[in-house]
């Protein structure tokens, strides 16, 4: 009975991919395959929690994302939406916040595979060694990338980001002049860290309620050249290109495995993320 199961919950993942694979295919022949872009937090094999995953999960996802498309940075995924033409399924990773233990498994095999990863981490965890209050508060203050390990990354052409200052949760600021110090002030701070221009905004917690229209603003003031959201969504073309939607790469696979079905209610359910665009911003990407 329990190999019969087996046997059907295996020939209907093969139906199911079968079916997801003909529907990228179909968008890539009309030239409007999916950009899609995963944001992981932390790739350990030790103190498990809901934004870890193992490193032979974090293996699993790559493939899979390899079996359907190519992996490409931020810039290519702007450019298709941008240009409004997306010839194959395209796959780029991120990775929020700057845990140490990265290092140990996930950048090398990203480096390794010369796969493009956007890393953000905010600037005075990394200077000063301070963990995150979420790992504190649950018991393990798990450690953060140093200055000079950061400044490694950048020079082993990991992408790094600016995730602001330290954390902060946009939906609870309104100080113009705070604002401006955990994103234009942040910028420059970060830069000057690992030595390289800082091309891309990450919000923490990337919800709707933190993405308001003067903090994007901020972001276009800082001259980054977008911004990434978490609150899961694809990249199309012909959509507002300043703004990079992610999913989160963290939970079970079968999520993943959705999103990369390329889920239409998806579309129909993303939230509008409204602000004033700044064309002026456009000439030096055309
Ligand atoms: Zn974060």
């Amino acid at each position: 009975m329990q190999i019969t199961h087996r046997i059907a919950m295996k020939m209907r993942a093969i139906v199911v991919s079968a079916l997801h694979r003909g529907r990228l295919r179909e968008m890539a022949k009309k030239k409007v395959a999916p950009a899609m872009v995963a944001f992981y937090h932390r790739v350990a094999n030790s103190n498990p929690n809901p934004w870890t995953i193992s490193s032979e999960d974090f293996r699993r996802h790559l493939d899979h994302f390899q079996s359907l498309g190519q992996f490409v940075g931020l810039a290519e995924v702007q450019r298709r939406m941008r240009e409004g033409v997306s010839a194959n399924p395209c796959f780029s990773i991120s990775f929020d916040d700057g845990y140490a233990e990265n290092a140990l498994y996930a950048l090398p095999l990203l480096i390794e595979r010369g796969i493009p990863v956007a890393y953000f981490v905010s600037t005075d965890h990394i200077r000063y060694g301070t963990p995150f209050q979420h790992d504190v508060d649950a018991g393990v203050p798990l450690a953060v990338h140093s200055p000079s390990e950061l400044r490694q990354l950048a020079t082993a052409g990991v992408s790094i980001g600016c995730h602001t200052r330290n954390h902060v949760d946009f939906s609870k600021i309104e100080d113009p002049q705070l604002i401006d110090e955990q994103i234009i002030e942040d910028k420059d701070r970060l830069e000057q860290m690992i030595g390289q221009r800082v091309a891309y905004f990450a919000f923490p917690y990337g919800l709707p309620a933190q993405l308001k229209p003067k903090v994007i603003d901020a972001v276009y003031r800082a001259g980054f050249d977008g911004f990434c959201s978490a609150f899961g969504g694809y990249n199309l073309v012909g959509q507002d290109w300043f703004h990079i939607r992610r999913f989160h790469g963290d939970p079970e696979f079968s999520r993943l495995v959705n999103w990369t079905s390329f889920d239409s209610r998806k579309v129909q359910m993303e939230p509008h993320i409204d602000y004033p665009q700044r064309s002026l911003f456009l000439p030096q990407y055309s």
